[in-house]
């Protein structure tokens, strides 16, 4: 049957920066990251034998073990680890700890990682043999309104908990991590339109329409704030050229490098919520043409300006997009969806200055519209595939790099 519910996992990632937690955590944060570093090693040869070497004997790496492959059942970890050719080097498995969820005065049991929303803080547990070596962290206004709204609102449940600590690529800061993974069943959505959208280097923005049959009810263009973003990066540039002269200035130039990708990446997490929000709005299934991953590989080896490459990574707003979509049951698909083949008569175009395209027969647009037309000329097929086979892509695979 079409309308069986599926799975869906969402995952709020806690980061607290190490230098900032209270003294007194020091030392129990440094014996945390000997247990993690121990456990990378056994989950590394665990790896490399395919999944043969035994599990450790005592607690808590047998713990983690237990969490870590039951964590990869549920998640698809070690699929997607065998699908990217298991990158063992860089490999940084998480300790995967059992959670529970205090909303009121619910009894306490016993589970590795405790979420209280009344003491407004969260416990990490079970990780050391020693006696009173639980970690207490507070829970902000913001995490916790999240934690509400998934679990009271959508009835999403907390089913596992994800901790490690790590250098941050982006903003050099080590922090230790609590990643909260809640799962909800949910129905796909029955849609009667398309939300086409179309993923262009972000600079010029992702331009979307609902489409029902061959009418576009509405359209719009979300896009970062290109021009701040390209002024922070010359910033940038000219920092790290003056980088030799002092620590100092060393230091500017990653916290502008920070600022620039935290500027990128709420942008993408808001323009990922809009794009679901209409979907659900317009009871639309999400269709997305992304770009060939080699004709983006082209384009970022080609003389494409270096301060706009940041423009070409889509990796992380479609995940975004895709987790999200899931979450709702909102169905969600990846189409070609051609941007310079007339889809009135199936020539190849002419390509005009500001990114217009004009065809031989007389068809005109501007090339960012262009896979609507074809959203609409192929519109019987993507809706009826939307109403049955549509994926909706369910599962996150666990990383260090985040869910
Ligand atoms: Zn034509």
């Amino acid at each position: 049957m079409e309308n069986l519910p599926k799975v869906a996992y969402r995952t709020l990632v806690l980061g607290y920066n190490l230098s900032q937690l209270p003294h007194e955590l020091a030392e129990k944060v440094s014996a945390l990251l000997k247990t993690q570093e121990e456990f990378k090693q056994w989950a590394t040869e665990w790896v490399l034998s395919g999944g043969r070497s035994p599990l450790p004997e005592r607690n808590p790496l047998k713990y983690f073990a237990n969490r870590f492959l039951y964590a990869g059942r549920a998640l698809d970890w070690f699929e997607g680890l065998k699908k990217s050719g298991i990158e063992v080097e860089k490999m940084q498995p998480p300790l995967v700890f059992n959670a529970q969820l205090r909303l009121e005065k619910e009894r306490d049991v016993s589970r590795g990682v405790f979420v209280d929303i009344q003491k407004r803080v969260v416990k990490i547990r079970k990780w050391s043999s020693k006696r009173g070596n639980t970690i207490v962290l507070p829970l902000g206004e913001n995490a916790i309104k999240w934690i509400l709204e998934r679990v009271v609102k959508e009835g999403g449940k907390l089913v596992l908990a994800a901790v490690w600590i790590g250098k941050s690529r982006k903003t050099n800061a080590t922090k230790l991590h609590v990643a909260l993974v809640f799962r909800r069943e949910v129905a796909s959505m029955e849609t009667k339109r398309l939300l086409v959208v179309d993923f262009n280097a972000l600079h010029n923005g992702i331009s979307w329409a609902v489409v029902e049959g061959e009418r576009m009810v509405s359209r719009g263009v979300l896009r970062p704030d290109v021009a701040k973003i390209l002024h922070l990066q010359k910033v940038a540039t000219r920092l790290d050229s003056a980088c030799a002269e002092s620590d100092e200035i060393c230091d500017k130039a990653t916290a502008t490098r920070s600022h620039i990708w935290r500027l990128v990446r709420s942008w993408e997490d808001e323009a990922a919520k809009k794009l679901v929000r209409l979907a659900v709005q317009y009871r639309a299934a999400v269709v997305v043409d992304v770009p060939h991953d080699s004709s983006v590989r082209k384009l970022k080896k080609g003389n494409y300006a270096a301060e706009k490459k940041i423009f070409l990574n889509f990796g992380r707003i479609r995940r975004r997009l895709q987790g999200l979509a899931a979450w709702y049951g909102v169905p969600y698909r990846e189409e070609r969806l051609y941007s310079t083949i007339c889809p009135r008569c199936g020539r190849k175009m002419e390509e005009l200055p500001n990114r217009r395209v004009r065809c031989q027969c007389g068809f005109e647009a501007h090339r960012d519209e262009v896979p609507f037309y074809w959203a609409a000329k192929l519109y019987p097929k993507l809706i009826s595939f939307s109403n049955s086979s549509f994926s909706t892509p369910g599962v996150a695979a666990v990383g260090a790099t985040g869910f």
